[in-house]
């Protein structure tokens, strides 16, 4: 049974489901490879392509069936894995946690379990869990929707000028050694004034500038209700949230339900020596000498996104540290940290990193062929035998043999070495293609 594209069978495991968008992913990826082949299309793309379509439909509505089980962690990293082989054009039998990490793709368990995740805060689920450990969520801004009608919303008005009669507010907010400050200053013929508030650490420069927008309305309704008021601010930001139709933000929200004909708002340049905002900014700066937070404000969102994020890195690299992970322990040596920038797509280089090219040590593994090489010099007989040290293809080597020479380099970083220079990354492909071309006179079967 099929229901908004999820589909749901009598196991109610989520493997239908899994099932469905892994035969459609295939047939995406067939086209991707076949450009991939004949057009040119690069493993870089392919990978920007991934992220931002690709890994969308294999998490699409991933609350309603990922539950994280053995089973749905196995099913759908097979469904990743055929992306990863395309991103790499690495060997069909490269394991599938090597191709993560050189490729610089998480885990998309990992992915299924950020998007279940994200959907319980935004629905306020009371108690939350990331792969087993409780997360702390009382703390976020979470947007409450007003459920306006568009046409009910006044446009939001502001422009550049900076010359306008008093009375004028100035606002300001500012993050400056992670304390988080807002204040406002009014000038005006019978008023004048400076208030300051100090945030909780966690709120961003935003928060704070619309915090000092909001609480400069609030004066002047209570103070000035039926004066034209001209308030400034340096935050453009701001500005143009409060003219977005859907702000989904409960401070953007407050401030528009604020404005009314008497209030201009306008923008003004920071730092540039303009009185009235630099009032507004030292203001701000003496709100972080007082130790009480004046206005409690959730943590944004986007902090919450991090902080995943971050955990996201963390289990990744857990899984690769593993002690008693038996693959992709050469990889490991090289790339030891996970990370997301990282994205080997050299047919060539993947192979240098993973030791999974046209050598001995790969023909014996797989049981094709039980040969060595022909110096006799390593029983491995891996990639980076032929790589580094082959006296056969010494001939090749003038970059990789600068690198060979550097005293007490630890194994893996030659490789690292090598694959950071691009005079190293041709060298490699020339001695690889040398090696898979004249295979015949470079091995020699073992009888
Ligand atoms: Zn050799």
């Amino acid at each position: 049974m099929r229901i908004l594209g999820v589909i749901i069978d009598d196991g109610l495991n989520g493997l239908a489901h899994i099932s469905h968008v892994g035969e459609k992913m295939s047939e995406i990826l067939n086209g991707l490879t076949i450009a991939k082949s004949r057009r040119g299309l690069s493993g870089r793309v392919l990978k920007v392509l991934y992220k931002r379509a690709i890994e969308r439909i294999l998490v699409y509505a991933a609350p309603a069936w990922w539950t994280g089980s053995v089973s749905q962690i196995t099913k759908i990293t097979s469904v990743q894995r055929k992306v990863l082989l395309a991103v790499t054009g690495a060997f069909r039998t490269t394991s599938t946690i090597a191709l993560q990490v050189a490729s610089g793709i998480e885990p998309i368990d990992l992915i299924c379990e950020r998007e279940r995740v994200m959907y319980l805060v935004k629905h306020r689920a009371p108690f939350i869990t990331f792969l087993g450990v409780g997360l702390d969520i009382l703390n976020i801004d979470l947007y409450v929707e007003s459920w306006k009608h568009p046409s009910s919303i006044p446009p939001v008005q502001w422009d550049k000028n900076s010359n306008n009669p008093t009375p004028a507010i100035y606002t300001d907010g500012s993050k400056l050694d992670g304390h988080v400050r807002a204040a406002f200053c009014v000038f005006g013929n019978d008023v004048s004034g400076e208030f300051q508030y100090h945030l909780q650490d966690h709120c961003s420069v935003f928060q704070a500038e619309l915090l000092a927008i909001q609480q400069a309305l609030h004066w002047k309704k209570a103070n000035l209700p039926s004066d034209t008021c001209h308030v400034y601010t340096d935050s453009m930001s701001s500005l143009k949230a409060l003219q977005k139709l859907k702000a989904e933000n409960n401070l953007v929200e407050s401030v528009r339900d604020q404005l009314d004909p008497t209030v201009q708002l306008h923008w003004v340049k920071a730092h540039v020596g303009f009185a009235g905002n630099e009032a507004a900014d030292k203001a701000a700066d003496s709100a972080c000498a007082k130790d009480r937070v004046d206005i409690h404000l959730g943590a944004p969102f986007n902090s919450f996104r991090t902080m995943i994020r971050q955990k996201i890195l963390e289990a990744w690299q857990n899984k690769w540290d593993d002690v008693n992970e038996k693959i992709g322990r050469f990889t490991h040596r090289i790339f030891t940290k996970v990370e997301t920038n990282r994205c080997i797509v050299d047919r060539y280089v993947i192979q240098a990193v993973i030791n999974h090219g046209l050598c001995p040590f790969y023909l014996k593994k797989f049981n094709l062929q039980d040969c060595n090489c022909q110096c006799g010099e390593d029983s491995q007989d891996g990639t980076p035998h032929f790589i580094l040290w082959c006296p056969q293809v010494q001939h090749l080597r003038k970059f990789l043999a600068w690198i060979m020479s550097i005293p007490g380099l630890m194994p893996g970083m030659d490789i690292i070495q090598a694959i950071s220079d691009s005079r190293g990354i041709q060298e490699i492909r020339t001695i690889l293609s040398f090696v898979f071309q004249r295979q015949m006179d470079l091995f020699e079967d073992n009888i």
